[in-house]
């Protein structure tokens, strides 16, 4: 058996050990130092925006080609396997607000069409008769994609953990890692505060914290967390035709149904001061306090297209940091320096939940456990 330690248990790292999972030649162990879906994916709104995103091509387009695909049987597997259902939300639409956007917005539909994904451009009267909340005055167009839609982040974290487990993955929760014991580019053991654990693989999945564990390697990899604030809003009707409830999005914030006529609303984008890296492990004296105003600006632009937003009661806000790579794109799926059985998959700053399926199939490549031709396509 091949011992494969996964470091962190949020979304990356439950999708990691699932999928792997599969795999019957792996003891796979995943560790966190606290417990499954917190960091930041307890505070993600899940929102998939995979076929309407701009990438068309090269790595970050076939991740998330890879991700939506996969999520199309993951879903209902998770979903047969443990007798529950995820929440889910099945498609997305974009305000467009900018008339000199419109030939991009169609562009994009035409490489779409070519990929095999449609994408639908509705004039402002089409989007009226669709979805009668939104206030169609200022926008030029709406973007619809029947193929993106949201993920409750949480539930599907737990969801995927518990799947893992029935399929024989060992878990570690309250146990950080402290360290990785390394001979000639090798890391045999992981410390943890009660056990060492020898290894063949480590994968460092610990979101912000990756940039700590990184330093262990010849490459550090500094990260900037970028602050994201949402919001729950109960409303006393649910928005007009409850029969079409996609997620709704104009001037960045999703507006994302759940069903009982609460909503959840979001995401700020907050970087720190001066949007530096920040040293880790994360200090006190780091400013990353929620900032109201910021929140209500938010409010006020999904208002500025759905108005009923104005009579909604909030329930709770909370918030969040994204892990950003520096330096790098996001996210960061290689090989840690120094290291020979070390993998970096972290970073994913706006979009883990979307990229997560994408990134275990690109783990899986390093690996040596699938090859890169299964996902290959000729765009890439
Ligand atoms: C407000 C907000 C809204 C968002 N909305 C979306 C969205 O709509 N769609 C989307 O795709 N993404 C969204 N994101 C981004 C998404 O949440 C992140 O990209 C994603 O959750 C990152 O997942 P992760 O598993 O890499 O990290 P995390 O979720 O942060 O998990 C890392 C885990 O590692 C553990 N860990 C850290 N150090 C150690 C250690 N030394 N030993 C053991 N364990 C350790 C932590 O305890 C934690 O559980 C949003 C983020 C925020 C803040």
């Amino acid at each position: 058996m091949t011992r494969i330690a996964i470091v962190g248990c949020g979304i990356v790292g439950a999708t990691l050990a699932y999928e792997l999972s599969r795999h019957s030649q792996l003891d796979i162990h995943v560790i966190d130092q606290g417990n499954p879906a917190q960091g930041s994916t307890q505070a993600a709104l899940g929102v998939l925006m995979g076929i309407i995103s701009h990438k068309v091509k090269g790595r970050n387009w076939r991740l998330r080609r890879d991700s939506i695909e996969r999520y199309k049987t993951l879903l209902p597997e998770l979903e047969a396997s443990l007798g529950r259902s995820i929440p889910h939300i099945q498609g997305l639409i974009s305000c467009c607000f900018d008339r000199e956007q419109i030939p991009r917005w169609q562009s994009l539909q035409a490489k779409r069409a070519s990929q095999g994904y449609p994408l639908e451009i509705w004039s402002p009267q089409q989007l009226k008769d669709r979805c009668p909340q939104v206030n169609t005055k200022a926008v030029a167009a709406a973007i619809y994609s029947p193929q993106d839609g949201q993920v409750h982040p949480k539930e599907l974290t737990l969801a995927l953990v518990e799947a893992a487990q029935q399929r024989g993955v060992t878990t570690h929760w309250q146990s950080p890692v402290l360290g990785l014991n390394k001979n000639a580019g090798y890391c045999s053991q992981l410390q943890l505060p009660e056990e060492i654990l020898d290894v063949d693989w480590v994968i460092i999945s610990a979101g912000l914290n990756s940039a700590d564990l990184s330093q262990l390697g010849a490459e550090p990899l500094p990260m900037i967390p970028v602050l994201g604030q949402a919001m729950e809003i109960e409303l006393d009707q649910p928005l007009d035709n409850t029969s079409f409830q996609p997620v709704l999005n104009g001037h960045d914030v999703h507006l994302v149904p759940l069903g009982e006529k609460r909503y959840w609303l979001g995401a700020t984008v907050e970087f720190p001061p001066g949007g530096e890296a920040v040293e880790f492990p994360l200090g006190d004296d780091l400013e990353m306090v929620p900032n109201l105003e910021r929140l209500e600006q938010m409010r006020q632009s999904a208002i500025s297209y759905c108005p009923a937003v104005a009579q909604a009661r909030t329930l709770r806000h909370w918030s969040g940091l994204r892990p950003r790579p520096q330096g790098q794109g996001a996210p960061v799926i290689k090989p840690l320096a120094g290291y020979e059985n070390v993998i970096l998959a972290t970073g994913h700053y706006r979009n883990g939940i979307l990229l997560a399926p994408g990134t275990a199939i690109t783990v899986a490549e390093l690996l040596g456990l699938t090859t890169k031709a299964d996902s290959e396509d000729p765009d890439a």
